[in-house]
């Protein structure tokens, strides 16, 4: 009688971590449903940059190539050279707070990059006054939209403005 509860106890030790094995995978099967939506909030990525559709539309409006050289960078089938969207209206601390820092008025689709500084992204980036005359940077208190900027593609004498829907609007300069 004694040997058999000994037997038994044993037997429950054997039993009590699998019996305490279950009930916590069913807690974190509980748990998992309960907090379903809580690891999404963790992929959440601060976007500084402008979304694939903008990208696109800016690519097209460029039709391949740097906007201030009109070097060829995209063959329509992929990248052929080092190229970045750049911002006109540079980002601000802490990344795109302002929605129109990221509209194609505000971008520029120019040869070079920051990790392979060449091109005209280097050229943005050394010649600050050069890039304030030509729009390709502006102030923060300028509109993107209103501000000309002088591109690859504006004929001599003219004037251009980058529309959000990603039309070049050219005026003669001298009507403006
Ligand atoms: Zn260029």
């Amino acid at each position: 009688m004694k040997r058999t509860p000994l037997n038994r106890r044993t037997e429950l030790r054997v039993v009590s971590p699998l019996q305490r094995g279950k009930p916590l995978s069913r807690g974190r099967e509980g748990g998992t449903g309960t907090d379903g939506p809580a690891p999404r909030p963790a992929k959440r990525v601060k976007a500084t940059g402008p979304d694939a559709a903008t990208r696109r539309l800016v690519l097209d409006r460029a039709d391949g190539c740097c906007e201030i050289c009109g070097v060829l960078i995209h063959d329509g089938d992929g990248w052929v050279g080092e190229h970045s969207f750049h911002h006109r209206r540079p980002r601000r601390m802490g990344g795109s707070s302002d929605p129109a820092t990221n509209r194609p008025s505000n971008l520029l689709l120019i040869c070079g990059s920051a990790t392979s500084p060449a091109g005209c992204h280097l050229l943005v980036e050394s010649q600050r006054a050069l890039a304030l005359g030509n729009g390709w940077l502006l102030h923060a208190e300028q509109n993107p939209t209103l501000e000309p900027v002088e591109l690859a593609v504006t004929p001599p004498a003219h004037r251009t403005w980058l529309k959000d829907d990603g039309v070049i609007t050219v005026a003669d300069g001298t009507n403006t």
